[in-house]
C-alpha cells in the first residue's frame, strides 16, 4: 500500500507556485467580501471637527458651576458660531463642537430656564467631546492590502470618501461531480441512486472562499465525458475541483482523464475523513479532487480549497486556517491517520468544551451541520476526556 502522506505535505504541493490573480479595479459598492490589492492611506480625519457624543450643552469647562445664557443651538449637519464667551449652546449628538467650548454636559444633568442653563460644577475637561482624528488620522494607515473586505472595513472605506479600490481577481472555479448514481434533488430516487449533495455544499463553501463559480456540470462515470469536460474546464477556470471518482476503482475515471489531459499527482493522505486526494494540473488550472463522501468533501473543501483560494485571492488571512484551542469533552484515539472530528462547542466559564458527535461515519453529513469547528487528533494520539485539543473553527 502507498505511504500515507501528510496533509501539510499535501497542502504545501497545492500551493507551491500559486499566487494571487491579476488586479481589478471595482466599486466599493460592489466590494464585499473582495480583497484589496493595495495597502489605503486615511485622506481625511474620521471625525472630521470635534463633536458632542451627547444630547445636552457645550461650554467652556472654566464656565462650569453656574446659570449661563443658551446662546446657539447646534444640531448635526449644521456648522456652528464661535462661542460666545460666558456663554453655553445647546447641542445635539454629532453635533460640531463650536470654536471655543471645550465639554459637553449631558442633558439629564443641566436645568434649563428661560434661555438659559444651569451647569454642574463637577465635570471634567473635554467629557462627551468626540475628537477630530480619534478614531482615524488623515495621512496614517487605513487598511493593509491582503484585507478581505468586510461589513467594518467597508464602513472605513465609505468613511474616507474612497469610491473605488483595487482587489484581486475572484478566483474562477469549475465545480465537476461525479457519479453514475448521482441525481439531482428535483429527480425522485430510482433504484441504486442518490441526490447529488455535494454540488449545493461545494457552491456554498467555494463562494463563501471568495471565489467566482463560473461552471457546474455532473459528469457520469464513462472516460470519454470526464476527459471532455475537464478539458473543457481547464479552458476557463483557474481551479477545477472534482468530487469522488478519486479512489482506485474501475469506475473513478477522474484519475485517468487528468493523466491525459496533464498531470496527476494522487495522494493518500493522514487523515480521516478524506484519504484519498487528487491534486494536478490540467495547462494553467489547478485540479483539486476531493472524495466523494460528503463529509470528506466538505473537510476536504475547508482544509485544501480555502487554503488554496487564500493564496489566490492574495488574503494571507484565508491562507491559513482558523484555529482555536478547546478541551476535549470525549476520548479518542488515533493510528496512522489523523482525524478532523465534527465538534459543537460550549463556551463555559472555564473556557472552551469540544463535544464531538456521536457518528463520525464520513458518509454522515447531519454531523456537519451543526458542527462549529473540527477537532484536530494528530496521528498516533490518545486523546483523554478533559486533555486540550486544537480544533479548525469552521469560521471565515
Ligand atoms: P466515490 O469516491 O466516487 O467512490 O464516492 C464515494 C461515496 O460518496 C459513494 O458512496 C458515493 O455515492 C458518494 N458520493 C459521491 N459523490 C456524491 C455527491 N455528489 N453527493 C452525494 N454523495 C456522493
Ligand atoms: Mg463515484
Amino acid at each position: 500500500m502507498a505511504e500515507l502522506q501528510s496533509v501539510e505535505r499535501a497542502l504545501e504541493a497545492l500551493l507551491k507556485g500559486v499566487k494571487a490573480g491579476d488586479v481589478e479595479r471595482i466599486d466599493c459598492e460592489a466590494a464585499a467580501g473582495r480583497v484589496l490589492a493595495e495597502s489605503v492611506t486615511a485622506r481625511l480625519d474620521v471625525p472630521p471637527a470635534d463633536n458632542s457624543a451627547m444630547d445636552g450643552y457645550a461650554l467652556r469647562h472654566v464656565d462650569a458651576g453656574q446659570w449661563l445664557p443658551i446662546s446657539q443651538r447646534i444640531a448635526a449637519g449644521h456648522a456652528p458660531e464661535p462661542l460666545a464667551p460666558g456663554t453655553c449652546v445647546r447641542i445635539f449628538t454629532g453635533g460640531e463642537i463650536p470654536p471655543g467650548a471645550d465639554t459637553v454636559v449631558m442633558q439629564e444633568r443641566v436645568q434649563a430656564q428661560d434661555a438659559q442653563a444651569h451647569i454642574p460644577g463637577d465635570i471634567t475637561l473635554g467629557d462627551n467631546v468626540r475628537r477630530r482624528g480619534r478614531d482615524v488620522e488623515a495621512g496614517t494607515p487605513l487598511l493593509e492590502a491582503g484585507t478581505r473586505l468586510e461589513a467594518a472595513a467597508l464602513g472605513h472605506l465609505a468613511g474616507q470618501g474612497i469610491t473605488q479600490v483595487d482587489v484581486h481577481r475572484r478566483p474562477r472555479v469549475a465545480l465537476l461531480s461525479t457519479g453514475d448514481e448521482i441525481v439531482a434533488p428535483s429527480q425522485p430516487l430510482a433504484a441504486g441512486q442518490i441526490h447529488n449533495s455535494n454540488r449545493p455544499m461545494l457552491s456554498r463553501l467555494i463562494e463563501r472562499f471568495g471565489a467566482e463559480l463560473i461552471m457546474r456540470e455532473h459528469v457520469p462515470d464513462d472516460f470519454a465525458t470526464t476527459q471532455r469536460l475537464l478539458r473543457e474546464a481547464a479552458e476557463c477556470a483557474d481551479v477545477i475541483v472534482t468530487t469522488g471518482g478519486v479512489s482506485v476503482g474501475e469506475e473513478d475515471h477522474v484519475k485517468h482523464a487528468l493523466e491525459t489531459l496533464g498531470q496527476l499527482d494522487l495522494w493518500q493522505l493522514a487523515m480521516r475523513p478524506g484519504k484519498p486526494l487528487a491534486l494536478g494540473r490540467i495547462g494553467q488550472a489547478r485540479l483539486v479532487g476531493l472524495p466523494g463522501n460528503p463529509v470528506s468533501c466538505f473537510v476536504g473543501a475547508w482544509v485544501y480549497l480555502r487554503p488554496l483560494m487564500g493564496v489566490l485571492l492574495g488574503c494571507p488571512r484565508m491562507a491559513t486556517l482558523p484555529r482555536l484551542w478547546a478541551r476535549a469533552a470525549f476520548t479518542t484515539h488515533t493510528q496512522a491517520r489523523r482525524h478532523y472530528m465534527r465538534v459543537r462547542m460550549e463556551f463555559t466559564d472555564d473556557g472552551i468544551v469540544a463535544h464531538a458527535f456521536a457518528d463520525q461515519n464520513s458518509a454522515v453529513l447531519s454531523s456537519c451541520l451543526e458542527a462549529d469547528a473540527l477537532a484536530i487528533v494528530p496521528e498516533h494520539t490518545t486523546l483523554n476526556e478533559g486533555e486540550r485539543v486544537e480544533c479548525l473553527w469552521l469560521t471565515d
